[in-house]
């Protein structure tokens, strides 16, 4: 069967160098993004100008409609998903009496509803084929606690319990659910934090730096490969030794 994947969120970060490495490595990928069009099509043509296959293909994760719309389009072209990497997401900070109905609501919503929206969307082709692989990405926030970041933790704990849980579920359909924990990674989500904490937080990193995009796509990439194939239902933390 063609391998066929899905990673939302990859117009930037860890998104993209994941669907690059995916696509590298023999995938033809479904590049989804936001806001960001200008991105993905650059990343696509990128892609495509390499050998690879790949297409852009817009979704806000939290609309089902939208996100059924993608995963047609993406089957239409390359064929059913083999492999979903739910990576879209928002964070921020935020002192917890701050806290509003709306920010919650939009957190859980792109973070865990889109992962519900997307898995539903790939399953009924992966229960078909009795295989299939998906990968969330989580956080180190999601098993460890963050001060003024209760939302984004909340939902990165949550995306955990899915994971665990779901893999249960799926395991006797052949179909392998992880989840990737990322550190502290440079790209554009943690700039917010300002130059002289991601220096500290660097320093404060056992292996010395911050993590790349290109560290997490291996870790996902290792996931999705045949040397993973007994592996499902864990998370793999991927932060330099930064919660030891
Ligand atoms: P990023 O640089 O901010 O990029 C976020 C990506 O998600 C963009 O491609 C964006 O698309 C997409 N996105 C945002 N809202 C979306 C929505 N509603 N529907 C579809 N796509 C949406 O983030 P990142 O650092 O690469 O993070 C990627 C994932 O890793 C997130 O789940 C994040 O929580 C997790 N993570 C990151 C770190 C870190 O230190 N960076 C650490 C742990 C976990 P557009 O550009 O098109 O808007």
């Amino acid at each position: 069967m063609k391998k066929v994947a899905l990673v939302t969120g990859a117009s930037r970060g860890i998104g993209r160098a994941t669907a690059a490495r995916l696509a590298k490595a023999g995938y033809a990928v479904g590049v989804n993004y936001y806001e960001r069009q200008d991105k993905a099509d650059e990343l696509v043509s990128a892609l495509t100008a390499a050998g690879c296959e790949a297409i852009a293909v817009q979704a806000d994760v939290a609309d089902r409609a939208a996100v059924d719309a993608m995963v047609r389009r993406v089957t239409d072209v390359f064929g059913p998903v083999t492999l979903l990497v739910n990576n879209a997401g928002v964070a921020g900070q935020a002192l917890f009496q701050d806290i509003t109905d709306e920010l919650w609501n939009r957190y859980f919503a792109v973070n865990l509803n889109g992962m519900r929206h997307t898995i539903q969307a790939v399953l009924p082709s992966m229960i078909h084929e009795k295989s299939g692989c998906i990968v969330n990405i989580s956080s180190i926030w999601g098993q460890h606690g963050a001060s003024c970041e209760v939302t984004y933790s909340c939902t990165k704990h949550a995306i955990i319990g899915l994971t665990r849980s779901l893999a249960m579920e799926l395991a006797p359909s052949g179909i392998l659910v992880n989840c990737v924990a990322p550190g502290v990674i440079d790209t554009d989500m943690v700039q917010v934090l300002g130059q002289d904490t991601l220096r500290d937080l660097a320093a404060q990193t056992p292996l010395g730096r911050l993590g790349t995009p290109e560290d997490i796509a291996a870790a996902v990439a290792f996931l999705a490969s045949d040397d993973a194939s007994f592996i499902t239902g864990q998370v793999l933390t991927s932060d330099g030794g930064f919660i030891g």
